[in-house]
């Protein structure tokens, strides 16, 4: 039997969220238990964001090479390039590997305790740790407790994970690349991924029970990935459901009219949701005010308990690691007494397709719903000198300002490269930034970014380059 531990703070779950938490609740003095049972870096790190975008960036290179080999514009001239798909995923593993070692040494360096194991939480103020050696129960007493257990892949009952089943998981570590992929739903994950594959040469189609891809997102946003969808021989089953699976015959389908037809595949992708892990730890047991399916938390991430803390993806959407991160950080310097709620004007998000689609606090459609008396103006990349040189002269920026006084209220975005504009998006949301104060201020010559400032300029009726 080991000691008790007692500490003042003790994190279930080791992603972004808590680990965060963690490290600045470290930082701030607060003794810190985390408890992770699997590696450090959650989903994010291990699972997520960094093998996901690292996948796009060796799929993009791929495409870029058969391009230069079937005869480039540009002049360059190459052979056809192969593909070890081996080393792409021990690439990728070892850039994995960088950041969860990097972030055990952020928390070593913080003074955290890290445990390995399996946390079940046995009352609002006791945990049990279940070591993966089968060594004995280690219990942790705390005065906070703080839950980041994130979330995990939904499974379409009639196709479980498993074998040819992938999910996303699996499609980030593949053994051999498949002839023909069938990757169900078209939300920011199946799209990222099925991008990548079809660009690494698979044959990828594609089935979404909506009408349209991407569809949480504005449609005028999400058309040019529409088009460059279908550009890449991305094959598009809109308004389908899936009945199930076969390896005979493969993914069977049923479209809008009632047609049932079956998509040939050698593996299937499916991505059609996470969800927030709220079982299996004993947090029944808290009985805490839930919301649908996730933890309900207020605007200084409290559960219904005392001195029980939700971040992350288990308090429900937007289910994003940079949101994880900053309710980590929130609830860490709370109980070192600061003065913080998590009230962020906007949190931006973004889809890696290809092109990439941004949105950061409100389209014109949201703000009018708000009540908002709005103007917006686009800038296209058809008119940035930059995207030009870059061969990627599709999609636009837009601003949404509030009429009376310019305010930015949202920024929106699709192009090559846009990810890299959140931070200018965000920063102009969060402080207040006026149209004039974007159209006003240098921005360096030839960037995508002179997109943001014409897109400002625009809105106020003297763009200069369009
Ligand atoms: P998680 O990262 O899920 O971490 C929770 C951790 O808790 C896990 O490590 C788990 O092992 C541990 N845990 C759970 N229960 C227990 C227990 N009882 N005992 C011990 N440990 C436990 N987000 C973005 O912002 N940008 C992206 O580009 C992006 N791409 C993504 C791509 C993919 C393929 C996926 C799947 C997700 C992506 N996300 C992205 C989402 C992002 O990964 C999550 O929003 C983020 O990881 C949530 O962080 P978290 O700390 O809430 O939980």
């Amino acid at each position: 039997e080991k000691k008790d531990i007692t500490t003042k703070l003790l994190v279930i779950g080791g992603g972004p969220g808590g680990y965060v938490a963690a490290i600045r609740a470290g930082q701030l003095g607060i003794p810190t238990v985390l408890v992770e049972a699997s590696s450090l870096g959650g989903t994010c790190l291990n699972i997520g964001c960094i093998p996901s975008k690292a996948l796009i960036h060796a799929a993009e290179e791929f495409e870029h090479a058969r391009q230069h080999a079937a005869g480039s514009p540009l002049g360059i001239r190459a052979g056809e390039p192969t593909l070890d798909v081996a080393q792409t995923v021990r690439w990728k593993d070892g850039i994995v590997q960088r950041l969860t070692g990097g972030v055990g040494a952020l928390l070593r360096k913080a003074g955290v305790q890290v445990l390995k194991g399996w946390a079940t939480i046995e009352d609002g103020k006791t945990v049990t740790v279940r070591g993966a050696d089968g060594q004995g129960a280690q219990r942790v007493r705390c005065e906070h407790l703080l839950l980041a257990t994130g979330s995990e892949a939904v499974a379409l009952p009639s196709m479980p994970f498993g074998g040819a089943i992938w999910s996303s998981t699996d499609a980030l570590s593949p053994d051999v690349l498949p002839r023909r992929l069938v990757v169900v739903g078209a939300g920011y994950i199946g799209l990222e991924l099925g991008i990548a594959y079809r660009k690494l040469g698979v044959e990828v189609t594609v089935v979404e029970a909506a009408e349209r891809v991407l569809p949480s997102y504005d449609e005028e946003l999400t058309q040019p990935v529409l088009e460059s969808l279908r550009k890449s021989g991305v094959v598009l089953h809109l308004g389908c459901s899936v009945l199930g699976w076969d390896e005979g015959q493969g993914v069977h389908v049923r479209n809008a009219r009632a047609d049932e037809f079956a998509l040939p595949a050698d593996r299937v992708l499916v991505a059609v949701g996470r969800r927030p892990r709220t079982a299996g730890f004993g947090l029944e047991s808290l009985q805490l005010d839930m919301a649908g399916r996730h933890v309900a938390i207020d605007a200084h991430c409290r559960t219904s308990m005392r001195g029980v803390w939700a971040i992350g993806d288990v308090t429900g959407e937007p289910m994003l690691a940079h949101r994880a991160m900053a309710q980590g950080e929130c609830v860490a310097e709370q109980i070192a007494g600061h003065n913080r709620r998590f009230e962020p004007m906007a949190i931006p998000a973004v889809c890696f397709t290809d092109p990439e689609v941004v949105v950061v606090g409100r389209t014109p459609a949201e703000a009018r719903a708000a009540g908002l008396d709005c103007i917006d103006a686009a800038f296209p990349f058809s008119a940035n000198g930059r995207a030009m040189t870059l061969e990627s002269t599709g999609g636009f920026v837009r601003v949404v300002a509030r009429k009376d006084n310019h305010l930015i209220v949202g920024w929106q975005a699709v192009g090559r490269g846009v990810s890299e504009l959140t931070a200018a998006f965000g920063q102009s949301i969060e402080m207040g930034a006026r149209l004039e104060d974007v159209a006003h201020t240098i921005h360096a010559h030839p960037t995508l970014g002179e997109a943001v400032q014409e897109a400002a300029l625009r809105a106020l009726g003297r763009a200069v380059h369009i």
